[in-house]
């Protein structure tokens, strides 16, 4: 079976989310810092009651499946979803969908103990706490076979030590996921590393500084120093040398949410750009009539349409195969093409905006950079590229003959033989 089409009652909660992130949750983005600083009293007053109409209304967390004790809702309507969240820096943690802590329910759901997940997945999913995952060190993000901060074992405990880099939230997090090396002599590079829950008032961890980005409203990226970090064994998360089976969990659900997130950012920055062309007069006509700006709606329009049929195609199959790693093809391409689509969209929003577009005034800038954001974040352009021409390598089959098996000749008399052509 195929369709484009939303069932109606689903339909009527895309629309009431809409409505409810363009008038309650975006005007929050104006007078917040951190979306993830839960602790502020002013998040209190005017988050937390928007959450809780969101879980009245049966939208909240939506991203567990319902063997893991969610909705159920799948990739496609949380695409569908995500493209409305997407439209406000608060959206997300509004309707319980931020990063990182779905990918960090997503992994504890799966392979959390009856206490890990009472401990940490319970008050995640509920935003009591928020959470950190921390992979990336300062040698090397892109290739996770370089990481080089170890834990050992003493009794029953583990030592961690070594220096996490890049640890978004990290600041405001009740704990940290952390990809650590707990077996550095086993020959497969995947299998070297384990994954470990640590509490973020475990003695020893270092908070050195939190970086920021243009665009963010607090620094918010820490570079962490993991000094004689003690934890106890049954803070290990899935088995000893697992920790890339397990991040592969988090990893593309998190890059399709991601997706559905910059279509909202690059639609909006298209709203923007409509209305601005439609609204300014240049030399006797307003700037839509001019045939180079029309180029520039046109191409916007079309690749943000191209993008959001591969991205919902790509959910569509996430549902139809309920396996990651069968469709990576898939997902990568989704996150190889997210940064220049935004990158594109918002970048004529500016132009067209002119001087008016490159001001603090105008978001545009924050969203060009944010095409930066998600070009790096959960692996760069390049890696995934790579991924996208080894899958599609890997249907075609090598021949060892001198010449291809379609020369035209060749080709000319096996059909002429086909139908008993002679000559
Ligand atoms: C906003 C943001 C939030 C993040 N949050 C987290 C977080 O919460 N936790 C965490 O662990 N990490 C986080 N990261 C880190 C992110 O995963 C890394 O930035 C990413 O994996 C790239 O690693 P790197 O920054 O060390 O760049 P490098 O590995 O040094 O790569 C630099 C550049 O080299 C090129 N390159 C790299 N590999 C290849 C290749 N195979 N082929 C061709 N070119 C290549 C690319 O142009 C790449 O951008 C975050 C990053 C950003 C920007």
């Amino acid at each position: 079976m195929w369709s484009f089409g939303t069932e109606p009652e689903f339909q009527k909660e895309l629309e009431w989310i809409d409505t409810f992130v363009r008038e309650e949750v975006q005007p929050l983005d104006y007078v917040l810092g951190s979306q993830h600083n839960i602790h502020d009293p002013e998040f209190e007053r005017l988050v937390r009651p928007l959450q809780k109409q969101v879980k009245e209304r049966g939208l909240w967390a939506c991203h567990l499946g319902p063997e893991l004790g969610g909705q159920g809702y799948g990739q496609v309507k949380l695409a569908l979803m995500n493209e409305k969240f997407g439209m406000s820096r608060f959206g997300p943690i509004v309707f319980g969908a931020q990063a990182p802590d779905t990918g960090n329910s997503e992994i504890l759901a799966h392979y959390g103990t009856a206490e890990q997940k009472e401990r940490y997945l319970r008050p995640l999913l509920d935003n009591e706490i928020v959470s950190c995952f921390s992979m990336t060190e300062p040698q090397g993000g892109a290739d996770p076979t370089v990481f080089t901060t170890s834990a050992v074992q003493d009794g029953d405990e583990w030592v961690i030590n070594g220096e996490k880099w890049f640890a978004s939230e990290a600041r405001y997090a009740a704990f940290y996921i952390m990809m650590v090396v707990t077996e550095p002599d086993e020959p497969n590079p995947h299998r070297r590393m384990s994954m470990f829950i640590l509490p973020a008032e475990t003695p020893g961890i270092e908070i050195v500084k939190n970086y920021g980005f243009y665009g963010e409203p607090d620094d918010t990226h820490a570079h962490l120093k993991l000094n004689d970090v003690r934890v106890p064994e049954e803070n290990m998360l899935g088995g000893r040398g697992d920790a890339f089976v397990v991040a592969q969990t988090r990893l593309s659900g998190g890059r399709m949410h991601h997706a559905m997130r910059t279509i909202a950012q690059a639609t909006r920055a298209f709203e923007l750009m409509c209305e601005r062309v439609n609204s300014r007069t240049t030399k006797g006509e307003v700037l839509g009539r001019k045939q180079m700006v029309q180029e520039q709606i046109a191409d916007s329009w079309i690749e943000l349409r191209q993008f959001r049929l591969l991205v919902l195609e790509t959910a569509w199959l996430a549902d139809e195969n309920k396996d990651w790693k069968a469709i990576r093809k898939n997902v990568s391409a989704v996150k190889a093409i997210m940064p220049g689509l935004l990158q594109s969209i918002a970048s004529r929003a500016l132009h067209l905006h002119g001087s008016l577009g490159i001001t603090h005034d105008m978001p545009f800038a924050e969203w060009v950079i944010n095409s930066f954001h998600v070009g790096l974040a959960d692996g760069p352009t390049e890696v995934h590229k790579g991924v996208v021409a080894r899958e599609v390598l890997g249907e075609y089959a090598a021949t060892d003959a001198k010449f291809p098996s379609y020369m035209r000749d060749d080709l000319a008399a096996a059909a002429r033989e086909k139908f008993g052509i002679s000559g």
